[in-house]
């Protein structure tokens, strides 16, 4: 286990205190602290680091538990609200935490801030931002679609930044740069426990934070000052041996994890990094390896506290937070023999770079065997398109080894033969890239420095060079690889890999090429062999901040916020329908989707992303990406009524409009990708009242259930198939809905009926929110009796 790197500094450590506090009630608890006590982030003067409070919450703990911990049970038990009395059992409790910071992205934030006004709440509890990074759509270059973005969003950019002034949040304009590297340079640190509305929220496990992504309800409740609901995760420990070096890359860590869990292995579990190996990644690659845990389902990922992290504090402006951390290390580091409930082990010296997809994120190719294996599977072999940076690849030392790959082919005549994209991850990463020269090395490769934000990761990418439909090739240095993800077009083969390997590809264009054996020819007809790749982990003349891009909370008197009524973009909510104590009968199926069923086929991101704030126009898109069992087809059902054919959405407002409430059936590990809340609002807003599948991805479980939805999983997976397009459904037995025991369940075909039993991850606070019609409704409700 973890050495005592930080020895003489941990004796420091405050005496044992008996007395457990919950450590962050509200922003006024900070304030409250000792004068000299460390900011939490330098934006933030006023909110003080929580290492005392944590750590005497942890104290208790350790008299309960009696037993050693992992990392991630000391930062989620130190963030308990009630560290005397929970219940704590790995894979079974829910835990209520407090965390310390909610972070939001512009497309989820909408509708978060939309939940929060209808809270009727004045301000927010805890430190809070909104990112802008979503809305911004890759077309020509940074500064042009940037301006562009500016003036297509302004309806919505206006409404995020003036509600952050009115309720008290940090806003970070377009063009600051993407949620999650921002959130690593200004607000992780070692022992954070964040939620965000964003699934790679867990990126900030880099600088050892458990940080979750989450629905916007549930950012709302923590906003509010209401404590956070987490099953208690299993902890998964991935051993680290060996070190990274040549042209393998932290990328190529979880890569590697992914292909051994795959993208559902690590669902319910904190998956957490340990053993020597980590020693010899950066921080910043340590957030990629979290950042991607989101890709095997894992509720986060996170790393021990290390010289890796100080160094990282320091050279953004951090440095008494490292100091802070070292005084407290014991807390921030894995205890000698605590158990992980599985180890996976990985040897560093022998970890070879992977090439994953396409349309998986587990489907591993080791690079000697891409060009092999993409043959025999009918992959088309020129790569159309490359693409770096994303949130998962846009560090200083990522762009940095690419510009060393980069120079070398210049150097030998050659530059990219495909289009190769650039996104830096913030104005500050690309503001120190151009003055350090690296842009420029970039763009004489033939680079095309789009803007500090998603872009193509997210689909958001006017895409011209091939027509839809089209079978074609990209690789990136993203996370995500679902079809239709970055451009729409199912035919494209996304592979997502390092982003040197990235580079290295584009010089070739060709998925047979591997840089660690073959010869290229240069400019003069000379063989030879492209260098490994080399760069400064970070800068050494310190980073450029940029362009000022922030705006802080007003401290004095705060604007109104307003939403036109007639904005398409923009629409305050209507609270969901209480349920009226009755069974659910005789229910329709809209649709029994055959297969995979991310958050992307039932809420389309691209050129929807601009609904997001429009609970109704956004609803539009539900399912339009999802297979129909019954005829193969996407957006394609038979509406049970009138017995036409119509659109998914349009069917479900038909029987809406005719009051017929439906059900909608899935298979396995439904609604996984991204942590999208719409994908649960809007079955809810067109009339559902349950999900029924195999198994479901955990926030994806969480929003349903949050939005009022019943979310239930067939006992026996084969029943499924018991389910036809024209069966009833009825849900017996509602009023007696209790934590743990199945839900009976009618299914009518033609003059059949057979029974069969649901299964259901319902709390008792969670049954609340059903019968209540959503979670919001349960806030308000519990908040009106405590006024
Ligand atoms: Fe943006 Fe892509 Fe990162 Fe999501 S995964 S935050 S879309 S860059």
């Amino acid at each position: 286990m973890s050495t005592m790197i930080f020895a003489q500094a941990a004796k420091t450590v405050p005496k044992l205190c008996r007395k457990a506090v919950s450590p962050l009630m509200s922003q006024q608890s900070y304030k409250s602290s000792k004068s000299d006590a460390v900011p939490m982030a330098n934006l933030e003067p006023d909110t003080v680091l929580p290492y005392k409070k944590l750590y005497e919450n942890l104290e208790c703990i350790r008299d309960r538990l009696d037993h050693p911990l992992t990392l991630s049970e000391k930062i989620l038990y130190s963030h308990l609200e009630d560290p005397y009395e929970q219940e704590i059992e790995r894979g079974k409790s829910y835990l209520l935490l407090r965390p310390d910071r909610v972070s939001m992205q512009d497309a989820t934030a909408q509708m978060a801030m939309m939940q929060f006004i209808s809270s009727g709440l004045s301000k927010v509890a805890v430190p809070s931002t909104i990112h802008c990074d979503h809305l911004i759509e890759a077309q020509t270059s940074g500064e042009l679609d940037l301006q562009r973005a500016i003036e297509n969003n302004k309806e919505v950019y206006d409404f995020l930044q003036s509600s952050s002034a009115m309720y008290g949040l940090g806003f970070w304009k377009p063009g600051s740069g993407i949620i999650h590297q921002i959130l690593l340079e200004n607000y992780a640190f070692p022992g954070l426990l964040m939620i965000g509305t964003d699934s790679h929220i867990p990126n900030a496990g880099g600088l050892g934070g458990v940080c979750v992504g989450v629905g916007g309800a549930d950012a709302v409740d923590v906003m509010a000052g209401m404590p956070w609901e987490l099953k208690c995760p299993n902890i998964i420990g991935v051993h680290l041996t060996g070190k990274i070096s040549g042209w393998t890359s932290p990328k190529d860590v979880i890569l590697k994890v992914a292909e051994i869990l795959t993208v559902k292995g690590g669902t319910g579990a904190i998956i957490e990094y340990h053993g020597e190996g980590c020693e010899s990644i950066s921080c910043t690659g340590m957030a990629t390896i979290c950042n991607m845990g989101a890709e095997i389902g894992a509720t986060t990922s996170v790393f021990p506290f290390n010289e890796r992290m100080v160094k990282y504090l320091c050279a953004t402006g951090r440095g008494a937070i490292a100091e802070e951390a070292k005084k407290y290390e014991e807390m921030l580091i894995p205890d000698e023999g605590c158990k992980y409930d599985k180890v996976i082990n990985i040897d560093l010296d022998k970890l070879e770079p992977l090439v994953n997809g396409p349309y998986t994120p587990d489907l591993a190719h080791p690079i000697s065997k891409l060009g092999e294996n993409s043959e025999k599977n009918g992959y088309p072999m020129n790569i159309k398109v490359a693409l770096i940076g994303s949130c998962t690849n846009s560090s200083y030392e990522d762009l940095g080894r690419c510009a060393s790959i980069a120079q070398d082919a210049i150097d030998h005549g050659l530059t990219t033969q495909i289009p190769f994209n650039v996104t830096p991850g913030s104005e500050q990463i690309r503001a120190t890239i151009e003055r350090d020269g690296i842009l420029d090395v970039l763009q004489k490769f033939g680079g095309t420095v789009l803007a500090n934000a998603c872009g193509p990761c997210i689909g958001q990418w006017d895409r011209k060079d091939v027509k839809k439909g089209e079978k074609n090739t990209i690789v990136t240095s993203y996370n995500r690889n679902f079809t239709g993800r970055n451009d729409a077009n199912p035919a494209t083969h996304c592979f997502v890999t390092s982003p040197e390997m990235v580079t290295a590809l584009a010089i070739v264009g060709c998925l047979s090429f591997n840089p660690l054996k073959d010869e290229l020819t240069d400019s003069k007809g000379k063989k030879f062999k492209l260098k490994e790749p080399k760069a400064d982990e970070l800068p050494s003349n310190g980073f450029d901040p940029g362009e000022d891009t922030y705006t802080a909370p007003p401290k004095g008197k705060r604007s109104k916020v307003t939403v036109n009524p007639k904005s398409k973009r923009l629409q305050l909510l209507q609270p969901f329908e209480k349920w009226d104590g009755k069974d659910f009968t005789d229910l329709t199926v809209l649709i029994k989707v055959k297969g995979k069923c991310t958050t992307d086929h039932i809420s389309a991101a691209g050129p929807w992303l601009k609904y997001r704030g429009h609970l109704d126009n956004i609803s539009n898109n539900m399912f339009i990406g999802a297979v129909n069992a019954e005829n193969n087809e996407m957006n394609k059902v038979k509406n049970q009524r009138s017995n036409d054919w119509g659109t998914v959405p349009d069917v479900a407002r038909d029987y809406k409009a005719n009051k017929i409430k439906w059900v909608a059936v899935g298979e396995e590990n439904y609604g996984e990708g991204s942590s999208r809340e719409h994908a649960a609002l809007e079955p809810r807003h067109l009339g559902g009242v349950a999900i029924i599948v195999k198994s479901f991805a955990r926030i994806h479980e969480t929003n349903l259930k949050k939005q009022g939805l019943l979310a239930l999983t067939f006992s026996n997976a084969s029943d499924y198939d018991k389910i036809q397009p024209n069966s009833k459904l009825s849900l017996l037995n509602l009023a007696k809905l209790t934590p743990g025991e199945p839900v009976e369940c009618e299914i009518k075909t033609g003059g059949s009926s057979e029974k069969i039993k649901l299964n259901h991850s319902f709390n008792a606070e969670q049954i609340e929110w059903f019968k209540a019609g959503s979670a919001l409704n349960r806030m308000k409700e519990t908040l009106s009796k405590l006024k």
